[in-house]
């Protein structure tokens, strides 16, 4: 393959449209153009996804699990730490997964604690 022409975004560049489209900030013919790339493209799909994930998980915690989109200022504060703790809980769930698939004794009860505890929150 050829180097893409110079107008074509990178992944990078994909991924700040996708978090401007979900705070409802991008125009009609920018989320053509995302919804376009994100049909031929499952990295972004995926990212996007995990993407709208973290604003339902916002949204709730704000107490408003119907949002539309989850304001700047209510994104700020938690974001991070609520990232790091998605991160967290993914992380765990695969390597408890993986842990159930590949076996070994003995070290299931502490994820099995950490999980309950995202669950709850
Ligand atoms: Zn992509």
């Amino acid at each position: 393959m050829t180097g893409p022409p110079l107008t074509h975004p990178t992944h990078d560049q994909w991924l700040v449209q996708i978090d401007a489209e979900l705070d409802g900030e991008l125009s009609l013919v920018e989320r053509a153009a995302l919804a376009k790339h994100l049909v031929t493209c499952a990295h972004c799909a995926g990212a996007r996804a995990s993407q709208l994930e973290v604003r339902v998980a916002l949204a709730r915690s704000a107490g408003n699990p119907h949002a539309f989109v989850v304001p700047r200022p209510v994104i700020r504060p938690g974001a991070l730490a609520l990232w790091v703790a998605i991160a967290l809980g993914v992380g765990l769930l695969a390597g408890w997964g993986a842990h159930q698939r590949w076996g070994g004794p003995g070290s299931g009860t502490p994820l099995e604690e950490t999980r309950g505890t995202i669950v709850v929150h």
